[in-house]
């Protein structure tokens, strides 16, 4: 394999120029049938090493031309996947899987770099993206039909699933490989292409990829990534031979992507943003409550969609718990995620910016800050972009640092006196991605997962993001569309029913009958 658009992966296992240390920004460009591609906007972004604040590399941004090259590349490209077999197709996909389980570390690195989250966690994306992978490499099982023979006389049915076509994906900078393989391997195992539009702050594990799926054989244009902004999004949303969009990120604009998207006759699956609450009832385990607040609260520097960031402690347990979580975040070291460290920085200096400003919001709205994270002591260069960890007492549901999505490392108790004050708090939050309860009152959790308006749901699991094979979505805002991601949902949004009623021809079906056709 030759040096990568953004120079990557080079010869296999070699660390990238911006892990050794390189000082030059890198320039990112575009994955376009088969092959590194600069584009014609002329437009770049800056890409940071959150950990140190330098500028690492220039991605290019697509403009209208770039995303039809990649369009038109997908729709050839598909036309012979779709009829490549079942089993030449999931060669490919082994191979790919078998690939990424091999170079996952350097993967993770490549992630590191660009969002800034510890190596560990970095690694536990991936992986949890390779499970999409292994599921999809059961797509022969999954898109076996039905047949009923002699739903009339001498009369059979059958049902098959077949490929849309051309399926954009677009995604956020939080899990820049786990997100964007919700899908494609599933879109691509159902004999789809793909045009994978990766958040511009985090774009080189996308182009990694597409360097792995080059290398496992997958033919030339059925992966293609292009890099960008809302102008290449608008061209995705409006182009005629795109047929689907996935779509990740804030509530604003996943309305945006489905209403733009759907008007132009696209099917649409749009995952928006999120406020998850984590309830705990007083007859909880104190301790492991307290762990789980504080892993699902500054894992990943609180920048996970599934992140807890408001707790609601039910009853009198709020002052032992608090001070339990305050002893377990002293312990946390924030710092580079080449470190060793717990917690990393901001993905970058705007964010880490508007994050601190909700800490003062929440401050001067009367909240009581526990722990204030905006002095940090880090493990780490001057000017990454950081912020410690932040817990927050006696919040109330008007303050903004309860009603909107901080997406940082801000955790918000918010008491009330019973399991009904804290599940009508729950349900009347516009948001309903995951939640969680910490009991140990079977009843209690079981009447929550029945009560509760969300989505996807732990019991004293405090980030319930379900395995491959079930389905990933939220509820109200945090979601637009009725299809959850990967999963046997995922199958069906990435493939379309059809039904044959067929006979052979006999004597016994001759004959003139102008009535509607009935089971006879
Ligand atoms: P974002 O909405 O800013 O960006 C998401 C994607 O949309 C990116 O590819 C970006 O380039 C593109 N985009 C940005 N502005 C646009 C515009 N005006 N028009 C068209 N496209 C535009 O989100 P982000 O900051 O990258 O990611 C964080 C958000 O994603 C959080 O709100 C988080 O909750 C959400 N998220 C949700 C899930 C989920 O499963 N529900 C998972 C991960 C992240």
């Amino acid at each position: 394999m030759g040096t990568g658009p953004q120079g990557v992966s080079g010869a296999v296992g070699a660390p990238c120029p911006r892990l050794r240390g390189m000082t030059e920004p890198t320039q990112i460009n575009h994955w376009i049938d088969g092959k590194s591609y600069e584009g014609h906007s002329g437009r770049r972004a800056d890409v940071f090493n959150p950990a140190t604040g330098e500028v690492s590399g220039r991605v290019a941004l697509a403009d209208q031309s770039d995303v039809d090259a990649a369009v038109a590349s997908a729709k050839e490209a598909f036309e012979d996947w779709r009829g490549t077999s079942l089993a030449k197709r999931m060669l490919v996909i082994f191979r790919f899987r078998e690939l990424l389980n091999e170079r996952k570390e350097e993967m993770a690195a490549i992630i590191t770099a660009e969002h800034g989250k510890v190596l560990s966690d970095a690694l536990g994306e991936v992986t949890r993206g390779l499970e999409v992978v292994e599921f999809a490499c059961g797509m022969p099982h999954l898109l076996k039909g039905g047949f009923s023979e002699g739903v009339s006389t001498k009369v059979d049915v059958y049902s098959i699933r077949q490929p849309l076509g051309v399926a954009a994906i677009i995604t956020p900078f939080n899990f820049p490989a786990m997100v964007p393989m919700w899908f494609f391997p599933i879109a691509i195992a159902a004999g789809n292409a793909v045009v994978v539009k990766p958040s511009e702050k985090d774009p080189s594990a996308t182009n990694f990829v597409a360097e792995l799926w080059a290398e496992a054989g997958l033919p030339a244009g059925l992966f293609n990534v292009v890099h960008g902004d809302k102008v290449s999004v608008d061209a995705l949303l409006d182009h005629e031979d795109v047929k689907s969009v996935s779509f990740v990120g804030s509530t604003p604009i996943a309305k945006y992507v489905y209403e733009r998207g759907t008007a132009s006759g696209k099917r649409v699956q749009a995952l928006g943003g999120a406020k998850n609450h984590m309830v705990v009832l007083p007859d909880a385990d104190l301790d492991l409550a307290a762990d789980a607040a504080v892993n699902a609260g500054f894992g990943s520097a609180g920048e996970r969609c599934m992140a807890v960031s408001a707790l609601v402690v039910v009853g009198d347990v709020a002052d032992p718990l608090i001070a339990k979580i305050k002893e377990r975040m002293a312990t946390l070291k924030t710092g580079d995620g080449r470190r060793g460290c717990d917690m990393g920085p901001l993905i970058t200096g705007a964010h880490r910016d508007k994050v601190a400003s909700y800490v003062q919001a929440g401050i001067d709205a009367g909240a009581t800050a526990v722990v204030d994270g905006r002095d940090p002591q880090v493990d780490g260069a001057d000017g990454g972009f950081w912020l410690a960890p932040t817990l927050f007492d006696n919040v109330t549901t008007d303050m903004s640092i309860y009603t909107e999505e901080i997406f940082g490392p801000v955790l918000s108790v918010l008491r009330v006196p019973t399991y009904d004050d804290a599940l009508a708090l729950v349900n009347a939050s516009p948001y309903g991605n995951g939640t969680a309860i910490f009991t140990n009152d079977g009843g209690a959790a079981r009447r929550y997962q029945n009560e509760v308006e969300v989505g996807m749901v732990g019991i004293n699991v405090p980030v319930p993001v379900p395995m491959a094979y079930y389905s990933f979505g939220g509820w109200k805002a945090s979601l637009f569309g009725d299809t959850h991601a990967h999963g046997v949902e995922g199958v069906h949004f990435f493939t379309r029913g059809k039904v044959v009623t067929s006979r052979w021809l006999d004597p016994s079906h001759g004959g003139l009958n102008l009535g509607f056709p009935t089971n006879a």
